[in-house]
């Protein structure tokens, strides 16, 4: 695509201070002459009232798949009405695999970080984990999430923090996990992370734990450049990293996949200030800026930076956010949007400018089948059951069902800790056990015939909720131990 070639893109207005930022921001980019046809459609709290669940309609559908890029407002998620909220589901229908979220320190913006040069990015892995919002009730007082990492998800996004780094001149790659406790789901990143590193030699690849992570960034935050992470992870640091340079009002982000991309500022709707023409339009901007470099015009990216930064450092007009509503000194959103207008073409006297080159998003294979150990079998079964006896009860029931099985009982655990056979800890149970049986003959691998004969046993006497094989690939065990297993 040439740069003056016409790009067209679906805009949202959203809803809240949404239209205000937005409009700001398109009328900069259009000042830049930056060549984008906007096509308007709606999504959000509209569409909720008009009875459409999931908040985007089909109109709005339809343009993204024409224009694969969207520039939107925040969207609210009323309670009420609708069941999702609408900036997950276009995340999701899209397969927006990555969210980029870059922090720098911005000029006349002061933060008790002043002077220290913050500039990184938060890459957050944006479709799976907890956030694939899998939840059952296993008992009636007892939720459960489940939390999913595949290595593809996991390699896809890696790999795109990588060339993220290779693009904009960065030196290194930190990964942020919880390995350490979950070690197959954040385990799974981690090691994905150690072996797509080999491959990028040039970066400085290294792994932090995530609550390290975050009290890094508060003592020494300068020390970031890149950072990847699992989604919920990310979704907490990048608010955190938000707050090190101004506040949300200075906080853009980018969802990325192989088809579409959907730019947008991290804060959402904030409705006590909606319509008020007070707000602090800067992160839509800069994620208007973010999606004129991915459609590849470079000059109108850097002519909207450069008019931006040179507005904040003459520091005349800045919103209430960074000078306070009540000061007297805050400009309207209007006349903030107009002096970066009439900056356009300046370029900044102190703030650093990086040089960017074009991303390049990683694609793999679509086979949905990424690992194909060379061997595999089934060791045993967890049963999850529901029950309102104490381990010492339970246990020898559980022991006698499995009497003429192919598995017997190794052990049961209350929220992840061995309460049978007694080790002796102080556990408060509650009604939901896990019932671990592995095969009496170690050399096993387990017909589903052995297994259904187990869970009829068990059903006998209790109630079940939840069955997981347990598998070895490889010869590697795909399950962990509980708390005070041997
Ligand atoms: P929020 O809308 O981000 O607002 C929280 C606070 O952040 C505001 O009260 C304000 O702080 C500050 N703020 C946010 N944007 C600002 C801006 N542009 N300029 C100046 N200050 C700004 O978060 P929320 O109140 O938790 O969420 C409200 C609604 O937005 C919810 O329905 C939520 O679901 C939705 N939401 C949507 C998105 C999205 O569309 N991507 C993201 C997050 C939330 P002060 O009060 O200190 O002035």
């Amino acid at each position: 695509m040439a740069p003056n070639d016409k790009i067209a893109v679906t805009l949202i207005p959203g809803d809240g201070i949404g239209p205000e930022c937005i409009e700001s921001a398109r009328r900069i980019i259009d000042a830049a002459g930056a060549g984008i046809e906007w096509e308007v459609c709606e999504a959000g709290e509209s569409v909720f009232k008009k009875g459409i669940p999931s908040g985007v309609p089909k109109e709005t559908i339809d343009s993204i798949h024409r224009t694969r890029c969207v520039f939107k407002g925040p969207l609210g998620t009323p309670v009420g009405y609708g069941e999702k909220s609408a900036n997950v589901t276009l995340r999701k229908l899209f397969e927006t695999f990555a969210n980029v979220r870059p922090v720098r320190e911005m000029p006349g913006v002061p933060t008790p970080y002043s002077g220290r040069g913050i500039d990184l990015v938060v890459v957050r892995e944006n479709v799976e984990d907890l956030y694939a919002g899998i939840e059952h009730m296993q008992t009636p007082g007892v939720a459960q999430c489940l939390k999913l990492i595949s290595r593809k998800g996991s390699e896809k996004v890696i790999r795109l923090a990588f060339e993220l780094a290779r693009a904009e001149g960065r030196r290194s790659v930190a990964c942020a996990t919880k390995s350490n406790i979950m070690k197959l789901t954040e385990g799974t990143f981690k090691r994905t992370f150690e072996r797509v590193a080999q491959e990028y030699p040039d970066i400085q690849a290294w792994h932090v734990i995530v609550d390290n992570c975050a009290h890094q960034l508060v003592k020494k935050p300068e020390q970031f450049d890149v950072i990847v992470t699992t989604n919920m992870n990310g979704d907490i640091l990048s608010d955190l990293t938000s707050a090190l340079i101004g506040g949300l009002g200075f906080a853009p982000s980018a969802n990325l996949g192989n088809e579409v991309a959907i730019f947008e500022a991290v804060h959402g709707t904030a409705p006590k200030y909606a319509g008020k023409n007070v707000i602090n339009p800067t992160a839509v901007i800069m994620s208007g800026i973010l999606m004129l470099r991915y459609l590849g015009k470079f000059e109108a990216a850097t002519l909207v930076e450069n008019a931006l930064l040179v507005t904040l450092e003459e520091g005349k007009y800045r919103t209430g956010d960074v000078v306070g509503y009540d000061s007297g000194l805050a400009a309207t959103t209007t006349q903030y949007t107009d002096a970066i207008i009439a900056n356009l073409g300046k370029v900044p006297q102190r703030t650093p400018v990086r040089q960017y080159k074009p991303l390049s998003i990683p694609r793999l294979p679509s086979d949905p089948v990424m690992v194909r150990p060379s061997s595999r079998r089934v060791v045993g079964v967890d049963i999850f059951i529901e029950s309102p006896l104490l381990p010492a009860e339970l246990g020898p029931s559980l022991e006698q069902l499995t009497e003429g099985t192919a598995l017997k009982l190794k052990m049961v655990s209350n929220r992840g800790t061995q309460v049978y056979p007694d080790k002796g800890t102080i556990i408060d149970c509650v009604d939901h056990y896990r019932c671990r049986f592995i095969a009496r003959d170690p050399a096993a691998d387990l017909r589903d015939e052995d297994l259904y004969q187990l869970i009829e046993r068990v059903a006998t006497a209790h109630r079940w909720v939840h069955i997981e094989k347990l598998q070895e690939f490889d010869g590697e065990p795909g399950f962990t131990k509980a708390q005070g297993e041997d």
